[in-house]
């Protein structure tokens, strides 16, 4: 494969074709970058958002169908590099990942946010998945921050006694199923004053989410920590055992030694 050199380093040449496995705003800005750079890149969505953001590369809507279903997608569309933007939650797509890439021999790297962890002033008690979670409140009624995303939000049911405040980026078509609850609509940024300001208003004694990590979702667990209110946090499920980059640059570099490489 030809290798290009800009100011002294190798970049990726213009064969490269990738894929980006998106659904995150660091699949966005990487899907900026590769524009930015002239690359071949199709952005892959799951299709659970009524209306992504509009993107400067081609997007694709809708499952591959399952490992097998996306070595076929890479082998049919000559993919070069596979980049696993998604969330750190979708453990499913991000294991299929790994698979299909170790079988076809694609470059692979997983883009992922840090992990957040507890500072001075927090209270946070972790629990180690939605199911534990969901355990984890039995117990006389409370008003609960929610923010485990709108799949798994009604599992809360099960703990019907508590009050939920949720908080979507599309109106659902059909109500959640909690028997008491609060829907807000909104997708942010969200920021710590925001976030204060509806926890306060909706009168909230705990929040309950992932441990996504990065910015963007950061507010509510400053905006807890400033009202000294507990916080239940889900670890992230394990991550596959593969090429990891924090950012953006981190891909970009990624790329240019995929290339350097020969992959
Ligand atoms: P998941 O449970 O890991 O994946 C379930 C199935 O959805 C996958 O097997 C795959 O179907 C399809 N899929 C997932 N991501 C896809 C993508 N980027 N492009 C094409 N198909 C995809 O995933 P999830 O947790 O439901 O997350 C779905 C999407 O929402 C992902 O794009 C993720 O980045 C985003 N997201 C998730 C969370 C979260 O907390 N889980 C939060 C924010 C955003 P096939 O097997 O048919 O290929």
């Amino acid at each position: 494969m030809p290798m290009m050199v800009s100011q002294g380093r190798p970049v990726v040449s213009a064969t490269a074709n990738i894929l980006l496995l998106g659904g995150t705003t660091e699949a966005s800005a990487l899907a900026r970058a590769l524009a930015g750079r002239d690359l071949a890149a199709t952005l892959s969505y799951a299709g659970r958002t009524g209306q992504p953001r509009a993107q400067p590369v081609p997007t694709r809507i809708g499952g591959f169908g399952g490992i097998s279903g996306l070595v076929a997608y890479l082998r049919a569309e000559g993919i070069t590099h596979l980049i696993d933007a998604t969330h750190p939650f979708a453990a499913q797509m991000r294991a299929h990942a790994a698979a299909a890439a170790k079988e076809t021999g694609v470059a692979h790297i997983l883009l992922t946010r840090p992990a957040w962890t507890a500072g001075k002033g927090d209270r946070w008690e972790h629990v180690p998945d939605i199911d534990a979670a969901i355990a984890s409140l039995a117990g006389p009624p409370r008003r609960i921050m929610l923010a485990v995303g709108r799949m798994h939000a009604e599992r809360f049911a099960a703990q019907g006694q508590h009050h939920y405040l949720l908080r979507f980026v599309d109106p659902p078509e059909v109500p959640p199923a909690l028997p008491h609850h609060t829907l807000v609509v909104d997708r942010g940024p969200f920021t710590v004053d925001g976030d204060t300001r509806l926890m306060r208003e909706h009168a909230i004694d705990m929040l309950l989410c992932k441990n996504a990590g990065g910015s963007g979702a950061a507010a509510k667990l400053a905006a807890a920590r400033r009202l000294s209110l507990p916080v239940r946090m889900i670890d992230r499920p394990v991550q596959p055992d593969v090429a990891v980059a924090h950012d953006v640059a981190q891909v970009l570099a990624w790329l240019d030694h995929a290339e350097e490489r020969g992959v």
